[in-house]
């Protein structure tokens, strides 16, 4: 009798087949993954586990609703206990994703008549890659604060007039220092909605640079990694 079953997915719904690990810099990668079945809302995030491990770990959705992909961007954390060994897969080996998870993210009503700007630190650029992907008519302006320029995770991808790069370890960017320097000197509409994400610090800064700037919390959301 043929089988039903499908060749990336084996055994169980939740196990998909890595098919690359595409290196962006020393130590950042994306995880692709065959989309399969799975759905979600651009911003959301998925659980992903090494099959045979006893870990997972929560990554947002870096590519787009309607991709062939499903694309996870991880940076390795030196001395972490997941990324190393995520870094190390390769393809043909079994993970386990559960989700999609959380509220943060795009609604598609939004999408189309909204001003939004993102502000990423990191990988925290990840749901708004989605959120681009998922919606190319979108308006919005996207403040990524790295290290170094090297760190532009796939910026080529974005139109170069709504990217704004921040660089804080050198001066090879629009801007040359932390994101949260950048912010203080733009201005923005009063109806703007603010999307943050990336690490506490910097959403905590900006959340506060935002406030005196006069905007509601109303008007601002957050995504929180580490
Ligand atoms: C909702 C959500 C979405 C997330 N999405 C992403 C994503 O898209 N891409 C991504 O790379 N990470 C993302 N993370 C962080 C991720 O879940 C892990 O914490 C991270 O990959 C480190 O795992 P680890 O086991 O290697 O480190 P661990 O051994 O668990 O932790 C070691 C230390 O590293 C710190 N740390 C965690 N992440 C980073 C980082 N990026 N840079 C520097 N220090 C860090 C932690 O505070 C911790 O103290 C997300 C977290 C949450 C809660």
């Amino acid at each position: 009798m043929m089988s039903l079953m499908r060749p990336d997915l084996q055994m169980d719904e939740s196990f998909y087949k890595v098919e690359e690990i595409r290196m962006l810099t020393g130590n950042a990668f994306s995880v692709r993954l065959p989309k399969a079945r799975f759905a979600f809302k651009a911003g959301q995030h998925i659980s992903l586990g090494i099959v045979g491990g006893n870990q997972s770990r929560e990554y947002s959705i870096y590519s787009g609703e309607n991709d062939e992909h499903l694309e996870v961007l991880v940076k390795e954390v030196e001395n972490g206990y997941f990324t190393p060994q995520l870094r190390k897969l390769k393809a043909g080996r079994m993970v386990e994703v559960h989700g999609p998870f959380g509220k943060f993210g795009m609604e598609p009503e939004a999408a189309k008549t909204g001003k939004f700007v993102f502000i990423a630190s990191g990988t925290g650029i990840a749901p708004f890659r989605s959120i681009v992907r998922t919606y190319p008519g979108i308006d919005y302006q996207l403040i990524h604060g790295v290290r170094y320029a090297e760190e532009a995770y796939d910026s080529q991808e974005y139109d170069s007039n709504r990217y704004v790069l921040c660089t804080s370890r050198e001066n090879k960017a629009a801007y040359y220092g932390r994101l949260t320097g950048y912010l203080k000197t733009c201005t923005f509409a009063p109806e703007t909605h603010f999307d943050l994400c990336g690490n506490s610090n910097m959403i905590f800064d900006a959340l506060e640079i935002l406030r005196e700037k006069g905007f509601d919390r109303d008007q601002i959301h957050c995504e929180v990694y580490f």
